[in-house]
């Protein structure tokens, strides 16, 4: 899913590497190319439309970051928006204080219900809780045995009516569901609920009067996003029939366009809980507004780059060396700062792996010597601030004792330091150069 989108946001934003300001036209033509891949992804036309407006005067307003070029920052705020569609922040379970907790599940016939219910208890399981399943879909056939068997699979004890007893009332069956959880001590129930093909009344009816009676702490809306525009009205029908507190979206392994799950939030105001991606059991996860954004994005770990930066980046001290490379006043100490400003990003070889096209450069990454940095780093550390700051003043004895103190070779020092005078001098030829 979200390839085509993916794609073609992608390759809009790469259009704008390089640019070194952004006109008024670039920003318009940029949001128009998202639109089109956005409603080309099948999202709902009043979601798209709220995020372009947002996009457009974050990227003409003033939101200036010295840390970013402006390509980076159009990536920031798209990313940003997407996150804000999606959800914002990670939605937890609400769990009641008094256990058992009851969720209740309600979507269409074959949105994947009682395969969710079967991860779920799973995953609640591994997260140190005790659930049962309750079978209340009664109308489909083989329902409650389906039920029982991703019960199994999860390893959870299942509630179902006694066989033979005709169908059975749902509201009946969830009420001793809850009973069966509180004397067997299962501190969450989740209950599975009857869907039909389309929305129709008595299935809403049903899962309206099952709600009323078991008091749900979390009803959650179970859609298909595969069934794209689809997904939007059915989501819309079960808010106002039923009600529900989170969505979860299921196949996401399917190569439809995304459009669904891109509006579902926005559109209902209910925050998607959970993710499946697959018909077995562990393709389950919590949904993550933000790395679902960036998985959209396409961008590799380009966002994960932007964000250190912005927290590494300390502009006046960049400013300040920057003079001073300019004026070949530059000294060990303000080499030290730099170097450790930009290893406060994460190892080399990552920082590097996170730029896109990196994937070439592995090996020479892999080759990346941190040891050299943790060597040279060690040496400038075992040098005193008179040292530091000039130099010139390192002669022989004071190379010896700067090696035995950082644990080096003389000729370790004498290269940092040959190096030191080679680039400062490199340099101010070049600020010359330029003017600077
Ligand atoms: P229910 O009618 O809502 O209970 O839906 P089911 O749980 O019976 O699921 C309907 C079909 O969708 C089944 O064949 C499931 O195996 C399949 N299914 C459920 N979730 C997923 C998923 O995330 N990905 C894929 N590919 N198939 C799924």
């Amino acid at each position: 899913m979200f390839n085509t989108l993916s794609d073609r946001l992608t390759s809009v934003l790469q259009n704008l590497r390089g640019k070194g300001r952004l006109s008024e036209a670039d920003i318009d033509a940029t949001a128009r190319e998202i639109r089109v891949a956005l409603l080309e992804a099948d999202v709902a036309l009043p979601v798209v439309r709220t995020f372009i407006a947002k996009v457009k005067e974050r990227a003409k307003g003033a939101e200036v970051s010295q840390a970013l070029n402006p390509a980076q920052q159009v990536v920031k705020i798209v990313n940003e928006e997407l996150v804000g569609i999606l959800g914002g922040e990670t939605r937890r379970l609400n769990l009641a204080k008094n256990p058992p907790s009851v969720i209740m599940l309600a979507g269409l016939q074959g949105a994947g219900k009682t395969t969710l219910a079967g991860k779920l208890a799973k995953w609640l399981k591994g997260q140190g809780h005790t659930p049962i399943l309750v079978a209340c879909d009664l109308q489909r056939p083989n329902a409650v045995t389906q039920l029982q068997v991703v019960g199994q699979r999860a390893g959870v004890p299942v509630f179902a009516p006694e066989p033979g007893n005709g169908v059975g009332d749902p509201v009946d069956v969830a009420r001793k569901g809850i009973e069966e959880a509180r004397r067997a001590q299962h501190d969450i129930v989740v209950v599975d609920t009857a869907g039909r093909l389309g929305v129709d009344e008595e299935m809403m009816r049903q899962a309206a009067d099952i709600r009323a009676a078991v008091q749900p702490d979390e009803v959650l809306f179970v859609v298909d996003a595969m069934i794209g525009q689809d997904a939007v009205n059915t989501a819309t029908a079960f808010a106002e029939g039923v009600g529900f507190t989170g969505v979860v979206l299921t196949k996401l392994d399917g190569d439809a366009r995304g459009g669904a799950a891109l509006s579902v939030r926005e559109v209902t105001g209910q925050p998607i809980l959970f993710a499946s991606n697959g018909e077995k059991l562990e393709d389950f996860d919590v949904f993550h507004p933000d790395r679902m954004a960036s998985r959209i994005l396409g961008m590799g770990d380009m966002l994960t780059l932007i964000e250190q930066a912005e927290q590494a980046f300390d502009a006046d001290q960049a400013e300040a060396a920057a003079i001073k490379m300019g004026s070949g006043q530059l000294t060990l100490e303000d080499f030290l700062e730099q170097m450790l400003a930009l290893r406060k990003m994460g190892p080399i070889a990552n920082l590097l792996g996170m730029l896109p096209g990196a994937g070439q450069m592995k090996d020479q990454l892999a080759n990346l010597d941190e040891k050299h940095l943790d060597r040279v780093q060690a040496i400038i550390r075992g040098m005193t601030p008179a040292e530091r700051d000039d130099p010139k003043i390192i002669n022989a004895s004071r190379r010896l004792r700067i090696a035995n103190g950082s644990g080096v070779r003389v000729s370790d020092v004498n290269d940092l330091v040959n190096r030191f005078f080679e680039a400062r001098k490199m340099m101010s030829q070049m600020a010359g150069r330029f003017g600077l």
